[in-house]
């Protein structure tokens, strides 16, 4: 069983050139002619399949000063096109979650919006990118996303800690400020995204200790690292989420082994793998 909590399904048409130079760096290969490959409604289980993935939170973003933008029509259809063929009789189902992305710049209403999302597109969580949207994760104007989240039960992945993107505000990574979030929103189950990478370690272990709704997500960080990132991280079994940042990390499989080798218990990596994220995202699972 594995759960990855962190897909990114830009096309290439999606990111800004930046990008996409940068992810070309990455790879040994073509890396947007897989993209362009296993994108589609046909191919993009299969791959996950192949990788051993049962469940994959796919994301949208509204990033166009920095990043790029991957709307949710796109996304909302790839996924249900997907989710909608067969499953296979045995081994990973590969099945994507998708979650939306909201820029306070750019739409006025967030909590209207966000109710339309998962109502007509069937969207499932959000994912919130304040490096690249240029706000602090306490900012009243994303309250009311933040309530709405939190009416309907939509968890919410936050990026925190870095990124190498022209254009991205490393100040408004910082973990800290979901403090705020996290008291006045206390049923809101929030994923801090790279857990506060890299100087941000403490601070992300700290809260996701303190506060019951907030969550460490491991991915962007590498998995033989964590017990040096996080000497504690048995302690916190239960609070620890995969996620692997495909293709921002083009390497599916990689971290899932180097968490199944660190020194830990068989049932945190368990916890870390799929069950908190199956808890999180209310899917079920094979035994
Ligand atoms: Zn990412």
């Amino acid at each position: 069983m594995l759960i990855d909590f962190h897909i990114h399904l830009s096309r290439r048409e999606h990111e800004r050139p930046w990008v996409l130079e940068y992810l070309d760096h990455l790879y040994e290969g073509d890396l947007w002619e897989l993209v362009d490959r296993v994108l589609t409604p046909a191919e993009i289980r299969p791959f996950l399949q192949s990788h051993g993935i049962d469940w994959a939170v796919g994301l949208a973003e509204d990033s166009p000063a920095t990043v790029g933008s991957t709307p949710h029509e796109y996304v909302a259809d790839l996924c249900a096109k997907a989710n909608a063929l067969p499953d296979p009789p045995a081994g990973p189902r590969g099945r994507l979650l998708p979650f939306a992305s909201l820029n306070p710049f750019i739409v006025n209403d967030l909590g209207h919006e966000l109710e339309r999302l998962v109502k007509e597109l069937g969207f499932r969580g959000i994912k919130v990118y304040p490096v690249y949207q240029h706000h602090y994760l306490n900012d009243i104007r994303m309250y009311p996303l933040y309530a709405k989240a939190q009416e309907l039960g939509l968890p919410m992945l936050v990026h925190t800690g870095s990124s190498v993107f022209k254009g991205a505000r490393i100040k408004y990574g910082d973990p800290l400020h979901l403090d705020d979030v996290a008291i006045d929103f206390p049923n809101l189950t929030i994923l801090m995204a790279h857990s506060g990478r890299p100087f941000w370690y403490q601070q992300a272990f700290w809260m996701a200790r303190q506060h019951k709704n907030v969550y460490m997500e491991v991915s962007g960080l590498p998995g033989k690292k964590l017990l040096e990132y996080f000497p504690e991280l048995e302690r916190l079994a239960d609070k620890v989420v995969y996620g692997s940042d495909w293709p921002g990390n083009p390497h599916l499989r990689r971290n899932v082994d180097a968490i199944l080798a660190l020194s830990l218990k068989d049932e945190t990596k368990e916890r870390i793998l799929w069950r908190n994220a199956a808890g999180i995202l209310g899917v079920e699972v094979r035994g």
